[in-house]
Formats: structure tokens, C-alpha cells, sequence
């Protein structure tokens, strides 16, 4: 979950009454983090994450005492972003703080944030669009081998605002593979894989990943966890119902936490909750 300190629309105590709403007994707070100062969108929230970036950690920690009272587990995380050039920079900024788990992002080509705006992709050839497919995957190994992340953020974010080419893409042969490989990457690393209902609510109108990727996932046994990456109180555990039959259509039977960096496993159900 996100909250106000970036660019999420409520504070951190709203964002958890919402989710003890929807029934959940782990609730996990995954800000976005600070980046390196090229690397922001036109309309970016980068400041206001930094001098709100204390207040989340201490408003988390605060919270967490009080939901433990009441047997909730909340934990404090981190959304962090991946930039390939300047892992120096996310690996400072995540030994500095004691983070339950991190989930690793991938937002950024050099300093363009691909997932920004629609209106950036429109004149984009179909070529164009493939070296993007390909470098996100490419980074992506990169990201789960640098042994910084626990779970691998919306693993087709990517497809945002171009989901008919990814598809499209997806059908070669050269593309899967290149896929499976950032699959691998993940299961070899103990990375998991983040099944997000966020994508239901993008243009692309798709869970991320979508089911070639699920299909690929499920053969590789790659664990993974469930997301609603919520930025506002109506979009904790969003769909999960349906992220459940989603991963079970594809023979999953459970799904993961990070707790305090340990894993811990969560069963499910087809039409179920966890
Ligand atoms: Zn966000
Ligand atoms: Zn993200």
C-alpha cells in the first residue's frame, strides 16, 4: 500500500482501517523511495517523499505496535526502485533503513518514467516499443541478481500503455525466452514474483503479469505474492478474490509474505481468501 507521503490520497492510518476493513491480518506498507535526482516524472512527488519519508517510517512503526495489540501484523516496507546505473544509490538507501521486505520496481529507461503518461508511447513505432519489451526484461535480471529485493514488483508493467504489441510480442519464441529468463533470475535469487490486481485498473485492463507470464511462472514453480498496490482507501486487497482464481487457473495452491525478510507462505483457495 501507498500512502499520502508520496502519491497515494490518504495517511497511513486510513490506508490500514481500509485494509483491517477487507479482513486482512497482514498488512504490508510499501512506500515508493527517494530516487537519484535525474530520474523523475513531470509530475513527481520526489519531495514531498522526502521530508514525509521519516513521518511514514515512524508512523508505520507506531501503527505496527498498536496492530499487534489487536493480533494484526503490519509490516514496514519499501517500494523501491530499480535503476541499473545507480544501484549504489538503492543499496545506501535501503541499509539505512530496517525495511520488513522490499519490493523492487522497475520504472525508469536512463531518465524517462515509461509508466508516466500515455501521450509518451502514442508516437512510439512498433520497433521502438519492442527495444523497451526487451530492455525491461533485461533489467529486470539485473534487478533480481543484485540480491537488494524481496519480491519483483507488476513483472509486466511494461505493457501499460501498449498492451495489444506486448501481447503480440509475447507470441515469440525470442520473447519468452528472454522472459523465462527474468523468471529464473527471480527463483534463483529468491526473488518473488508479485501478482498485482493494480493492473485491472490501468489502461492495459490486465492483472500483471498476464497469463503468458503466469503460465511461464507456474512451470518454473516460482513462488509468489499477491498486491493490490492500493493508493487510495477503496483499493486495499482490490480483487484478490480474483487474483486467487487467477494464480489457481495456473496450479498455484498458495501465495508468500515477507516478514522481517523471512518468507512465510499463505494458502488459498480458488474462490477464496487468504
Ligand atoms: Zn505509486
Ligand atoms: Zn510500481
Amino acid at each position: 500500500m501507498h500512502t499520502r507521503h508520496s502519491h497515494g490520497e490518504a495517511t497511513v492510518r486510513e490506508m490500514y482501517l481500509a485494509a483491517r476493513a477487507r479482513g486482512l491480518a497482514v498488512i504490508g506498507f510499501s512506500e515508493h523511495s527517494p530516487r537519484p535526482a535525474a530520474f523523475c516524472y513531470p509530475h513527481d512527488y520526489q519531495d514531498r517523499l522526502e521530508k514525509g519519508l521519516p513521518d511514514y517510517i515512524r508512523e508505520v512503526r507506531e501503527l505496527a505496535g498498536e496492530a499487534k495489540r489487536n493480533g494484526v501484523c503490519v509490516l514496514l516496507g519499501i517500494e523501491a526502485d530499480y535503476i541499473p546505473t545507480r544501484e549504489d544509490f538503492t543499496a545506501a538507501f535501503l541499509k539505512s533503513h530496517p525495511f520488513a521486505y522490499v519490493i523492487g520496481g522497475l520504472h525508469f529507461q536512463d531518465e524517462w518514467g515509461f509508466d508516466g503518461a500515455a501521450a509518451d508511447w502514442a508516437p512510439l513505432p512498433r520497433a521502438r516499443r519492442r527495444e523497451i519489451y526487451v530492455r525491461y526484461y533485461e533489467d529486470m535480471i539485473s534487478m533480481c541478481e543484485s540480491g537488494l529485493f524481496d519480491i519483483a514488483a507488476h513483472p509486466d508493467l511494461v505493457k501499460i500503455f501498449s498492451v495489444g504489441d506486448f501481447r503480440d510480442w509475447m507470441e515469440e519464441k525470442s520473447a519468452r525466452a528472454l522472459v523465462g529468463e527474468a523468471l529464473k533470475a527471480m527463483r534463483d535469487n529468491g526473488v518473488l514474483m508479485e501478482v498485482s490486481s493494480a493492473g485491472l485498473r490501468k489502461p492495459c485492463r490486465e492483472i500483471y503479469p498476464g497469463p503468458r507470464i503466469m503460465a511461464l511462472a507456474a512451470k518454473l514453480e516460482l513462488p509468489i505474492s499477491f498486491a493490490s498496490d492500493a493508493h487510495c482507501v477503496n483499493t486495499p486487497a482490490y480483487a484478490f478474490p480474483a487474483l486467487a482464481d487467477y494464480a489457481a487457473s495456473f496450479g498455484y495452491k498458495e501465495s508468500w509474505v515477507v516478514v522481517d525478510k523471512e518468507r512465510k507462505h499463505l494458502p488459498f483457495t480458488a474462490s477464496g481468501r487468504q
